[in-house]
């Protein structure tokens, strides 16, 4: 059930990465003029997914691994409204695996924002998909959500941002919720948000972070040139951060699935429902019962 309520204190640790991201979530909401109660943030299961909590927005706590699919389903449900996900690795690289992919092929006008701390936080720091050779006895090399990311053939737009650094997050942010409203599909951000708890990888990201548009050749419309400097930006110790891919409006017309499903933008959730919208409807039900 998504329930609008009255924010809570946050019960993540002081210098937890999260609050970067839930800073520049707010930070964006507010230049777009997204009012809350236009705004549904659904999240997912671990110490990142109690976000919506924080502040006001039109809450919706969804099942492990399950966020993407009740969130394309608020999306569905009402294609108006600004629809968040927002979870950690844990719960989008691991038990959510499946609908993360298909949440590309779906490729719903959604803001999927995950949270990536290499670790389960909530139950005390054990290696997630994302952690590296050797921590906590991982034998394991890390999944990376880039690279699958940039590996699917939708006209998308995939980015990773850094919550060192809230302001370029918030305007990563903003870029994503405008594709969004454009409805240009499904808009994916990793956010590298670290648990200074279980896994203190703030001082170690910050000195490697750099962002692919200013190395030579960046060009987000090009999927294959993106995936080649992604990978020799990694091969060089650092870690790319930015847009890395992003559809061209002039090249291709937007290809949502609720431009394809509802034209005309209005879904169930604002039927008519009042009886005399519907008597005809019920009559003619009945008689094909009766
Ligand atoms: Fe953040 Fe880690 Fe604390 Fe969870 S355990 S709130 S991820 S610092």
């Amino acid at each position: 059930m998504v329930q609008s309520a009255k924010p809570i204190p946050s019960t993540w640790c002081p210098g937890c990465g999260h609050f970067g991201v839930l800073s520049a979530v707010k930070k964006s909401l507010g230049e777009l003029k997204i009012a809350p109660s236009n705004t549904v943030l659904v999240g997912g299961i671990g110490c990142s997914g109690g976000i919506h909590n924080f502040f006001e927005v039109n809450g919706l706590h969804a099942l492990h691994g399950r966020l993407l699919a009740q969130a394309v389903g608020v999306k569905l449900s009402n294609p108006r409204l600004t629809v968040i996900a927002a979870g950690g690795d844990g719960d989008g690289y691991a038990i959510g695996m499946g609908h993360f992919i298909h949440a590309f092929k779906k490729n719903a006008s959604i803001l999927y924002i995950l949270m990536m701390n290499e670790t389960y936080g909530l139950t005390k720091g054990q290696a997630s998909p994302t952690a590296p050779l050797g921590f906590e006895g991982n034998v394991e090399r890390p999944f990376d959500g880039i690279l699958t990311a940039l590996s699917q053939d939708v006209p998308n737009f995939v980015a990773r941002t850094f919550s060192g650094d809230p302001r370029t997050m918030g305007r990563v942010f903003t870029e994503a919720i405008k594709f969004n409203e454009e409805g240009g599909g499904f808009a994916f951000v990793e956010a590298l948000s670290p648990c200074v708890t279980y896994n203190d990888t703030y001082k170690s990201w910050r000195e490697r972070v750099v962002d692919i548009a200013t190395l030579p050749g960046y060009d987000p419309s090009d999927r294959k040139s993106i995936f080649r400097l992604y990978l020799e930006t990694q091969e060089r110790g650092k870690i790319p951060v930015g847009v890395f891919h992003r559809r061209v409006p002039s090249a291709a017309p937007p290809e949502s699935l609720e431009l394809k499903l509802l034209p005309d933008r209005t879904g169930p959730a604002e039927a008519d429902i009042t009886l005399g919208a519907n008597l005809g409807s019920y009559q003619k039900l009945l008689s094909i019962v009766t």
